[in-house]
């Protein structure tokens, strides 16, 4: 905690933050949140300026004030039948292991910026694992894979303190993932390096929180900012998937819930024939992408968009180098 008390800042003025009588306030005079303060989640600050937030301050007795009790998913019975039909993300666990290594390249004990850490999502053990790796977890609730709660829209660190940022299953959910990604940018180190993964063709999740989709263009031309080193599409993600998810919520439309959960887990199984299938279809119509690269002082131009749509022909699901590896 004493190394994450250097790296956080207000994030509304970024200005430094101190203790004051149990609070953590704002050290900028001019700034609201010198006399209001943060409050807490447990021991977590909520570093988040509700003034810009699409969440609201929360009031004594709030969900979001509260700590979410730690979810071993594998211990139900009804998730492990979810994981046999709709697989698990093996290509997070592969990917995770290369981010680990670039990570190592980049410091003896490098800083990895988890957003949307308070689930464990696939490939996070990877890091948290590894005791050289100093892993700080955020999210909009607390867990007990968390360290603070923020808005990635306004990320409440100093510029340029993490060697690694981790986003996967979020982009979707923010209201501006432009904003966001130039935050991750902003906060990351030179040649520091990201990893993102966000879906494509997939239906409303999460309710009112869920706003965007990427092509895979589209996800580049989002971290046009960084060099890239590697996308693809998410294996067991790809056009089957996404087939399997129009089914579930076409029957959820005429039905109910559990009968779209029957009817559809079957479609799942289609996931095994992503496999062989085409390249360029498959980046044409994928549940869900992968990036990841490097922070760069070059942004990609508009014109490079057109030669970037012929690269995902290499994309393929049956490269031995990685899912969606270029050969
Ligand atoms: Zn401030």
């Amino acid at each position: 905690m004493d190394t994450l008390s250097e790296l956080i800042r207000c994030p509304r003025c970024r200005a430094r933050l101190k203790s004051d009588v149990g609070k953590i306030v704002c050290t900028n005079t001019d700034c609201l949140y010198a006399s209001l303060g943060f409050e807490r989640a447990g021991d977590q600050p909520v570093l988040i300026d509700f003034e810009s937030s699409i969440f609201s301050r929360p009031n004594p007795g709030d969900p979001m004030l509260s700590v979410v009790p730690r979810v071993d998913r594998r211990r139900t019975l009804r998730n492990r039948i979810r994981d046999l039909f709709e697989g698990t993300n093996q290509t997070a666990v592969e990917n995770s292991l290369a981010v680990r290594r670039a990570l190592k390249s980049l410091s003896p004990a490098p800083k990895l910026l988890i957003i949307g850490g308070g689930g464990l999502g696939a490939g996070v053990t990877t890091f948290l694992e590894d005791s050289s790796i100093e892993v700080v977890a955020t999210d909009v609730y607390a867990s007990p894979n968390t360290q603070l709660l923020c808005d990635a829209h306004h990320l409440p660190f100093d510029d340029g303190m993490f060697d690694g940022v981790w986003v996967t299953a979020v982009l979707e959910h923010v209201l501006e993932p432009q904003v966001v990604v130039d935050e991750i940018w902003r906060v990351l180190k030179p040649s520091g390096v990201f990893y993102a993964e966000t879906p494509f063709v997939q239906q409303v999740h999460e309710q009112a929180y869920d706003f965007t989709r990427f092509t895979a263009s589209g996800h580049r031309w989002l971290f046009r900012r960084f060099e890239e080193i590697d996308a693809g599409v998410i294996r067991g993600m790809g056009t089957g998937a996404g087939l399997a998810w129009s089914v579930r919520y076409f029957v959820r439309a005429l039905s109910s819930e559990r009968m779209a959960t029957l009817v559809s887990l079957p479609f799942f199984l289609l996931r095994h024939l992503d496999r062989f299938a085409h390249p360029r279809q498959q980046a044409d119509a994928a549940l869900g992408l992968f990036i990841w690269g490097r922070k760069s002082e070059r942004s990609l131009t508009p014109k490079d968009m057109v030669a970037y749509y012929e690269t995902q022909l290499a994309w393929s699901q049956n490269s031995p180098r990685s899912i969606g590896g270029r050969p």
